[in-house]
């Protein structure tokens, strides 16, 4: 539902303090002389930074076991042991993905989120499980925060027959956009999971957003095949590779080109700043005129202990990551997980002017850059002008 609010002293981006007047749940004015009907609800800023609302580009609100009990972790770090150790464990571990995805998302809300595009599992041993469960998470955060699904073969496409048939499933009931994992070292087969993809992405007229762990020159060779696709099926702008690890390699020509055809074909590159991996170095990408966005990903689950439903935190990591220090660079991690993931999600009415979406959180700090690290609770979370998390509290309960 989409409401009125009269927010006072508040400083958009960073600026000078104001007032704002939302209408419908727009932002309908700005200024120091504002007037709204007796009956519009009023709130207090108390000077803080105004920020249109945190995105989340890229997570995994199925997988974590946030407000379970402690869950031990005595894995080896290989990614197809974790991978297989989950599927086959979700069930014995309680990881309801209704439960644990609407925790998630809470967490995410608090700490300022408007957006927030996740990958689902989608596998031979689950099938839709994850997604529906998301999807009831979806419906009961409805006006709180928009989640977009992304069908996600996590344990692989080709070394998994069935799941192209449950990935077309769930793209006809639910999920938005189209995954994919490591054609090469997951499946083995990079030209069978592309083609197959691609043939999926025609078929729904749906983007496509890839989990690219893969580093070095093998992921270098799968992004052109990758490029190679999205040229002949004419997938411009509708494509994203997530971690895109292969980008950080030490070849600093072959990563150059690599980045001019990623923005010769509008690829969006979605990063989490993983500080166990090369990455992509995001200010080359930004100043090539690539879309980046960022994510949490999974958060406190069977993969690995660490993480927050937080952005900002994020923004922390990837800004630690990027050898960030400025003022200047700490607005720019900002920019990138709010921003970022509205250039990558193409959403439309985004931003703090008038006329855009009343979707924004407040942030306590002196400037931004003091924001970004002071991490405090946010004061205020506003949802299409609805308040929906305050003092760092979710206007939802956590189940
Ligand atoms: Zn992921």
């Amino acid at each position: 539902m989409m409401t009125d609010l009269l927010l006072k002293n508040v400083r958009p981006l960073g600026g000078q303090a104001t007032d704002l007047l939302i209408r419908d749940g727009l932002i309908a004015g700005i200024g120091s002389e504002l007037t709204a009907p007796d009956a519009t609800p009023a709130e207090d800023g108390h000077g803080a930074i105004l920020w249109p609302g945190l995105i989340d580009a890229h997570t995994h609100l199925d997988k974590t076991t946030w407000g379970m009990p402690w869950h031990e972790n005595d894995r080896e770090a290989v990614l197809r042991s974790r991978i297989d150790f989950e599927r086959e464990n979700r069930l014995t571990l309680d990881i309801d993905p209704h439960r644990q995805s609407l925790r998630h998302a809470i967490g995410l809300v608090a700490h300022g989120a408007t957006h927030i595009r996740s990958h689902v599992d989608i596998d031979t041993t689950h099938g839709l499980r994850m997604m529906e469960g998301v999807q009831q998470t979806r419906e009961k955060l409805a006006g709180i925060v928009d989640i977009q699904m992304v069908a996600f073969p996590q344990s692989g496409v080709m070394v998994m027959p069935g799941t192209v048939e449950l990935l077309d499933e769930a793209l006809s009931n639910g999920c938005e956009v189209l995954g994919g994992i490591d054609p090469c070292g997951i499946d083995r087969d990079p030209k069978g999971q592309l083609d197959a993809l691609f043939v999926l992405a025609d078929r729904h007229g749906c983007d496509v957003d890839i989990h690219l762990h893969e580093a070095g020159e093998l992921g270098a060779f799968t992004m052109e095949l990758i490029f190679e696709r999205v040229r002949v099926h004419g997938m411009q702008g509708r494509f994203a590779i997530s971690h895109a690890f292969a980008l950080g390699m030490n070849d600093h020509a072959r990563v150059g080109r690599l980045i001019d055809e990623i923005a010769a074909l509008d690829i969006a590159i979605l990063t989490t700043g993983a500080p166990s991996a090369a990455v992509p170095s995001v200010k080359q990408l930004l100043a090539a005129g690539v879309r980046v966005g960022a994510g949490c990903d999974g958060i406190r689950d069977t993969w690995g202990p660490w993480g927050q439903p937080d952005m900002i935190d994020r923004a922390t990591v990837i800004g630690m990551k990027n050898g960030f220090r400025s003022d200047r660079d700490l607005r720019l991690a900002l920019e990138i997980v709010s921003q970022g993931g509205a250039d990558v999600m193409r959403l439309d009415g985004y931003g703090a002017a008038i006329g855009c979406k009343a979707d924004f959180t407040l942030l306590d700090g002196e400037t931004v850059a003091h924001a970004v690290v002071n991490r405090a609770p946010r004061p205020l979370v506003v949802k299409g002008g609805k308040v929906v998390a305050r003092g760092g509290a979710c206007v939802v309960d956590m189940p």
